[in-house]
């Protein structure tokens, strides 16, 4: 990239956690000499949504018919996107009830409220446009945004993360609550990069970080052993939804656990 890098920040529906993260980081500044940002409405109020950029941080779900033609809009104007944090990258936590109907769900939040623009159930971006990277997290870690921005301003690719928050965990000597204490933690299909940092409170995962690659995220290893710990199907599938809801595997490998019983002694 010759020049500045064009830099854009933009929000769909969110709780702004992720971008209050990446505007709070000092490490910013030192960006200026060599990217400008074209598009931050945290950092600017007179941002433009128009404006071409080099890359795009998206952070949200997309949870409303204006945000698909947003997104649509930024890919065109975008040589790079990259999904900011679990609302964009997986559909956030409010993707969990997914199965219900967008009517009863509005009716349980926001009663008879009516809204000036045209809701829909939350779903992560890659439901509709090319995501050409992720930055894990809820909110993610500033090193990870570091790290991604700091690669592409090289003109090189940032790494994927392949492994779960268990080696993190195990790495840091902490004790297995899921094997010492029963309880459900979503560390071995999680993606790593937080340093297990719920586990090291003693507080099980609930996977912010998304599950590890589709092929690889063994939801049926671990829903055995939550069955075998005395969870139902219902609260395995409940608690492995939490940050998961979209994942297209997820529902069938658990199923497969509860269907076929074994060899029974
Ligand atoms: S990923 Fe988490 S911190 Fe980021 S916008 Fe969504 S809810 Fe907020
Ligand atoms: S506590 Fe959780 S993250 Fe840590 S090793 Fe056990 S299952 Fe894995
Ligand atoms: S331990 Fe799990 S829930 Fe906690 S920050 Fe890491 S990925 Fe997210």
């Amino acid at each position: 990239m010759e020049g500045k890098v064009r830099i854009g920040f933009y929000a769909l529906t969110s709780c702004y956690g992720c971008q209050l993260r990446f505007a709070m980081m000092d490490e910013i500044l030192q960006l200026l000499p060599n990217a400008e940002i074209v598009c931050w409405y945290m950092l600017d109020r007179d941002s433009s949504e128009d404006e071409p950029v080099d890359i795009a941080f998206i952070e949200g779900s997309v949870s409303t018919e204006e945000e698909v033609e947003l997104v649509k809009k930024i890919r065109e104007n975008a040589k790079i996107v990259v999904a900011v944090g679990a609302c964009a990258t997986q559909g956030g936590v409010q993707s969990w009830e997914k199965d219900k109907s967008l009517e009863e769900l509005w009716k349980a939040v926001y009663g008879d409220g009516k809204v000036k623009f045209e809701p829909k159930m939350a779903e992560p971006l890659e439901n509709y446009i090319k995501v050409d990277y992720r930055i894990y997290g809820c909110p993610p870690e500033k090193k990870d945004f570091i790290y991604a921005i700091g690669t592409f301003l090289v003109g090189s690719w940032p790494e994927d993360i392949d492994y779960p928050v268990c080696l993190e965990c195990r790495l840091k000597g902490n004790t297995c609550i899921l094997i010492e204490k029963g309880e459900p933690c979503l560390g071995p299909i999680t993606r790593a990069g937080c340093d297990a940092r719920c586990p090291s409170y003693g507080i099980a995962c609930i996977g912010c970080r998304g599950a590890i690659g589709y092929d690889v995220a063994w939801f049926d290893s671990l829903a055995r052993t939550f069955k075998e710990k005395g969870l139902t199907k219902e609260e395995i599938l409940e608690r492995m939804k939490i940050f998961n809801a979209h994942n297209p595997k997820l529902e069938e490998m658990v199923d497969k656990v509860f269907q076929f019983q074994g060899v029974k002694e």
